[in-house]
């Protein structure tokens, strides 16, 4: 899910329990722009109000307007969000982590610019496109044959850092650079359902099989914060850690520690393919199958 404000294209400030902005319905009922933020909505109570116009109502009759949606559509566009609780809390938590981020590091978009789209001969070992890898922003350092993967902010996009990556050598710039608290492919992902693995060359490889909900964890150690992404964004997680030990374990601990908290969890089904690490070690038709095959039950995978 992405914030139904967003979706909504409204412009917004968080204030507390509140959000704040220039009231959108002004101009229809007044003939003038707002031209304060005169429009708050108060997420706790599930309603908006204009002080200045008096335009106040839940937050489907909101939706209904700005979208211009019947009443039953507006309800269900907001039920299929989770709710205008779900909203709230979507809103406070972005709100935290826009805080926590630390603006003093010096990485922007121009410290990409050494680096170019995977060459195909690199893409080719990996069953991946390059088109696919451009696509979902994994770029290639052509003086060091390394893979680099940006590591960008969950809610802003803003470029963290990147690891360089190769056969030989694996590397985070910058060192300590807050990498579980976001996830790999949740600026690009298009679809329902979100495949959670551990690489993200593993995203590109699940894209150029069709399956665009893949996301990356940056590694087998799952933080709670990115399961919270992963419930701001999606109902539903197939989990594909890795088929070893590690993986095994933090899929149980998933389970244990996320059932019944608003996530639909299935596990990817390695029965298709009992030897495959990793849905990178798949063939399409068994990648395709795994996340078909997935299940509610992490028994069946082992
Ligand atoms: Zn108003």
């Amino acid at each position: 899910m992405t914030a139904c404000l967003d979706t909504l294209e409204l412009d917004y400030k968080v204030q507390g329990d509140e959000i704040h902005m220039p009231c959108p319905m002004h101009e229809a009922r007044t003939g003038k722009k707002d031209a304060h933020p005169s429009f708050s909505i108060n997420f706790d109570e599930g309603y908006f109000n204009c002080f200045s116009c008096g335009y106040r109502g839940a937050f489907w009759v909101l939706v209904r307007d700005v979208l211009d949606l019947d009443a039953s559509e507006a309800k269900n566009w907001v039920r299929k969000r989770g709710g205008a609780e779900r909203v709230r809390k979507y809103l406070e938590k972005k709100k935290q982590r826009a805080e926590q981020v630390d603006t003093t590091k010096q990485i922007n978009e121009a410290s990409l610019a050494l680096y170019t789209t995977p060459p195909l001969s690199a893409c080719a070992e990996r069953f991946f496109l390059p088109e696919d890898a451009e696509t979902c922003g994994v770029l290639w350092d052509p003086a060091r044959d390394m893979w680099i993967i940006p590591v960008r902010d969950p809610d802003t996009g803003m470029l963290w850092g990147w690891q360089e990556k190769n056969e030989r050598y694996f590397r985070n710039r910058p060192p300590g650079m807050a990498k579980s608290k976001t996830l790999f492919g949740l600026h690009t992902y298009d679809d329902d359902v979100a495949v959670l693995v551990e690489s993200p060359l593993d995203v590109v490889r699940l894209w150029t099989c069709g399956i665009r909900g893949g996301l990356a964890s940056y590694g087998a150690g799952v933080s709670d914060a990115q399961m919270s992404l992963i419930r701001d964004h999606f109902d539903t997680v197939i989990v594909a850690l890795d088929n070893d030990d590690a993986g095994a374990k933090a899929c149980q601990r998933l389970k244990d520690e996320w059932t019944g908290r608003g996530l639909t969890l299935k596990f990817l089904d390695y029965s298709v393919a009992p030897h495959a690490k990793d849905p990178g070690d798949m063939n399409a038709d068994q990648i395709k199958a795994a996340v078909r095959g997935a299940y509610s039950s992490i028994l069946a995978r082992f």
